[in-house]
C-alpha cells in the first residue's frame, strides 16, 4: 500500500521534497508537474524540487531533458503556486561519462539543484541499466556490487559539478529474487569509500525514501550508512522520494524522519528540504 500524501499527514507538514520527476522526465508517463505543485501544498510542504532525468547512457533507454520546454511549465507553476517555492532541478546518470554534454546542459540551464546518479554500471557487452537486474544472468552479486561502487567513485572524482549523491545502494531496489538477500554490511567497506569520497568532495548524501515502506527494499542508503555518513563527517542529508506521479510525494518520508532524527539531525530552517546538524548552515 502506497504511504499518500495528505493534509492530514504530519510527516510532511514540514520541509520539502527534493528529488521530484514530473512529464519532463523521460519514465514519469504518470508525471504532471502541476498536480504535484497542488499536492506539494495540500500536504504543507514548502518547497518542491522537480529534478528530472538527464540520462545520457542510450542502453538505459535515456534521453535528454528538454530544458527549454521544462523551464517554462516551471516559470508557469512558479506564478500559478506562489506559495509554493519551486526548486529547478537536474538529476544527471553518469555525467563523468558524458561530461561535455552534461556540462552543456547545466550551463544551459538554471537548475538550483543538481543530483548525481549511477543508473547504470560497466558490464561484458557495454553499459548495463541495474533497473534490468533481474533480467540479467550474467554476473554475481559482488561482480555487480563492485561495479557500481567504482561507477559512484568515477562519478565522485568525475569533472561535471552537483550537489547531491543520489539513491546510494540503488541497486538493491531492483536486487533479483533468486539471489541471497542484500546486505548493507557485507558492503560495509566499499560504502564508507564512496562516504568519504563524498564528504571529499562537499556534496550532500540523499535519504531516498521511494522504496521505504518496502520492508525489504527499504531506504535508499539504508539506515545504517546514514550512521556511517555522520562518522565521515557528513553534516548534511537531502531528503527526496523519487517519486514519479504526483500521488507519490512525500512517500516514506514518515520513516525517514526516524532515522534523520536518529542520527542527531534536524531539519534545517535556512535550507528546506535539508537535514544537518543543529545550527549548521549549510
Ligand atoms: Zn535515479
Ligand atoms: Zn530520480
Amino acid at each position: 500500500m502506497s504511504e499518500r500524501v495528505s493534509g492530514a499527514t504530519p510527516a510532511v507538514a514540514t520541509g520539502a521534497d527534493l528529488h521530484v520527476h514530473s512529464e519532463w522526465s523521460w519514465d514519469a508517463v504518470d508525471g504532471s508537474m502541476e498536480e504535484s505543485c497542488r499536492l506539494a501544498i495540500a500536504a504543507g510542504l514548502k518547497a518542491v524540487a522537480f529534478t528530472e532525468h538527464a540520462d545520457y547512457s542510450a542502453l538505459a533507454g535515456g534521453a535528454e531533458l528538454d530544458a527549454v520546454g521544462y523551464l517554462e511549465c516551471l516559470d508557469r507553476c512558479r506564478r500559478k503556486f506562489p506559495a509554493l517555492k519551486v526548486w529547478s532541478g537536474v538529476e544527471l546518470g553518469e555525467p563523468h561519462r558524458f561530461p561535455l554534454r552534461a556540462g552543456d546542459l547545466l550551463a544551459a540551464g538554471r537548475f538550483d539543484l543538481v543530483l548525481g546518479a549511477a543508473h547504470c554500471i560497466e558490464a561484458p557487452g557495454g553499459l548495463m541499466d541495474l533497473s534490468q537486474l533481474a533480467n540479467s544472468d550474467r554476473d554475481s552479486p559482488d561482480a555487480i556490487m563492485r561495479a557500481y561502487f567504482q561507477e559512484l567513485l568515477d562519478l565522485l572524482h568525475g569533472q561535471v559539478e552537483f550537489h547531491v549523491l543520489a539513491h546510494l545502494e540503488y541497486p538493491k531496489r531492483y536486487w533479483p529474487a533468486g539471489w541471497p538477500p542484500y546486505r548493507t554490511q557485507d558492503y560495509r567497506a566499499e560504502l564508507q569509500a564512496v562516504l568519504a569520497a563524498a564528504v571529499e568532495r562537499g556534496v550532500v548524501l540523499e535519504l531516498n525514501t521511494s522504496a521505504g515502506i518496502d520492508p525489504i527494499r527499504g531506504l535508499c542508503p539504508s539506515p545504517e550508512v546514514v550512521g556511517w555518513w555522520r562518522q565521515a563527517g557528513g553534516r548534511a542529508v537531502s531528503l527526496g522520494s523519487d517519486a514519479h506521479r504526483p500521488d507519490r510525494l512525500g512517500a516514506g518520508f514518515r520513516v525517514a524522519r526516524e532515522v534523520l532524527e536518529g542520527a542527531g539531525l534536524v531539519a534545517s530552517d535556512v535550507r528546506w528540504g535539508l537535514w544537518t546538524e543543529p545550527f549548521f548552515k549549510p
